[in-house]
């Protein structure tokens, strides 16, 4: 069941979505050559707490998860393109880095996510991040009052596939509010006109997430978390908590 947000509900939940972008740039700003991933937890978790914000992230576990997850951000690194534990594995010269942040305040949820690259930056991996934020863009775009899901979901693929990049079909965005994972889900790719007609008050997590290689399948890690390439090519991913207004997008976690 979707449920739709009232203006108050959205000036809330942009007080959330303002933790997670204050997280999400505490975490990159404590990323270089030689740190350790926790650390960038760790800056994550010292925003949220000084905001008062909990984490939907810490503990969750969805039915895949053979584990609580551990941590407040996701941080997926090169080959991962998702739900990547932060462990104490030290970041390099040329890394591609994805981090994925929660924050609950009051009551309502925001989620948001990054892409960047720690040192020396490779030619491809400037045109795979800039390609994704691109779509995310795009999906921004079209999540309009009268239009379909299909055509948010449509912007985002069109803009991967037309850049030759894999998109895996098992995950995407999401309806958020008072929890993080709500309906209705928003895919990576689909075809315009379709699906759920967007109303005023509807709150959508959009997050495409694009895979190097061409191809769209993944291998889920020992962990039982952490998503790879199959192909071991690198993934970006972006994401925002985006409301549908009268007015038109409202981006909830900027900074
Ligand atoms: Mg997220
Ligand atoms: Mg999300």
């Amino acid at each position: 069941m979707v449920e739709l947000k009232t203006d108050a509900a959205l000036d809330a939940m942009r007080v959330a979505g303002r933790v997670v972008a204050d997280a999400l740039a505490a975490a990159r700003a404590a990323a270089a050559p030689g740190t350790r991933l926790t650390e960038l937890d760790e800056a994550a978790r010292t925003v949220l707490r000084e905001a008062g914000a909990s984490s939907p992230f810490l503990g969750y576990r969805p039915s895949f998860a053979p584990t609580p997850f551990p941590a407040v951000l996701c941080v997926s690194v090169n080959d991962a393109i998702v739900h990547g534990i932060p462990d104490g594995y030290r970041l390099r010269d040329g890394d591609l880095v994805s981090i994925d942040c929660g924050a609950v305040v009051d009551g309502w949820a925001g989620d948001a996510a990054t892409s960047f690259t720690v040192g020396t930056q490779r030619p491809e991996d400037r045109r795979l991040m800039e390609t994704t934020h691109r779509a995310l863009e795009a999906g921004i775009a079209a999540a309009v009052v009268g239009a379909r899901m299909g055509d948010v979901s449509h912007a985002i693929g069109s803009i991967g596939r037309a850049a030759g990049y894999g998109i895996p079909e098992d995950f995407g965005g999401h309806g958020i509010g008072r929890a993080m994972h709500e309906d209705p889900p928003v895919p990576n790719d689909g075809r315009p006109g379709r699906g759920y007609v967007l109303r005023p008050g509807l709150v959508i997590a959009i997050e495409p997430m694009f895979l190097a290689g061409g191809g769209s399948d993944y291998t889920t890690a020992a962990d039982g978390w952490t998503l790879r390439t199959l192909d071991g090519s690198r993934a970006a991913h972006f994401e925002h908590t985006v409301a549908v207004t009268e007015e038109g997008p409202r981006v909830l976690t900027l900074p």
